[in-house]
């Protein structure tokens, strides 16, 4: 069993309530969904980049795709005193469930996920420690069927959820609405209002006003406990 991968390195957590922690990144090739914001490539790459030197953005190949074995071996290499976390990131991971269930480390998982295939999620939800799985906007043009796509999200949000800390990340844009958002708030609500919601402002040219912003939160904040805005931390420091 097998998985393409397209990076492995060691960075900082730039996103969520999790932002500021070193983790090891697992960047999996190959996503489900085509989000209009996506800054990875869709296609399966025939040479994986790995990270020589923690931190340095020093990169050599390998070819894809790496083994279970030769994959634990570079996260191993790659670790530091502060590090503590596994991310698993893409593209979509969840398409790699089986292979990631293989993996044999010591080291705590954070799958970062679109949440859209609930199944592949079953087979992880004794295997993750974090979840942060994002819910799509219908101004995403992440699927051509959104009302399926956020279905599937919320039965991921609420397998997760059963098992990790789990949390729902959305992306903000400059068009997106209360209407638009106002579906997600109330699936997440229906499963815990205790699941936290990060509004992330989407990292771009065109960004939200701050009013939009603060009137989301406001809207979201009457049906769920912990609402934040959060914008990619790790672009601000020119990080990978
Ligand atoms: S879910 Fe993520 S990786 Fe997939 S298309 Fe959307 S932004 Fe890109």
């Amino acid at each position: 069993m097998s998985a393409y991968i397209s990076e492995i390195f060691n960075s900082i957590q730039g996103e969520g309530p999790y932002a500021g922690m070193r983790q090891v990144f697992v960047r999996f090739s190959g996503c489900q969904l085509h989000c209009t914001y996506c800054d990875t490539p869709q296609t399966l790459d025939t040479e994986c980049r790995v990270e020589r030197t923690t931190g340095r953005g020093d990169f050599y190949s390998i070819n894809n795709p790496p083994g279970r074995d030769e994959l634990a071996g570079i996260i191993r290499d790659l670790w530091s005193p502060s590090t503590r976390h596994v991310s698993l990131t893409g593209g979509e991971p969840l398409i790699h469930a089986d292979f990631i269930k293989t993996l044999d480390l010591e080291y705590p998982f954070y799958l970062e996920t679109n949440a859209g295939l609930p199944q592949q999620a079953r087979k992880l939800k004794d295997t993750i420690a974090i979840a942060s799985c994002d819910i799509k906007l219908p101004e995403h043009n992440s699927t051509d069927n959104y009302n399926e796509l956020l279905k599937n999200e919320l039965e991921t949000i609420s397998i997760l959820n059963q098992t990790s800390h789990t949390f729902v990340k959305i992306v903000v844009l400059p068009e997106t609405t209360k209407h638009s958002i106002s579906l997600a708030v109330d699936g997440i609500a229906s499963i815990d209002k205790n699941i936290p919601l990060i509004l992330q402002p989407v990292t771009s040219d065109r960004v939200p006003s701050a009013g939009l912003l603060l009137e989301l939160m406001d809207f979201a904040g009457e049906k769920l406990k912990d609402v934040r805005a959060i914008p990619q931390t790790h672009r601000m420091m020119n990080l990978l």
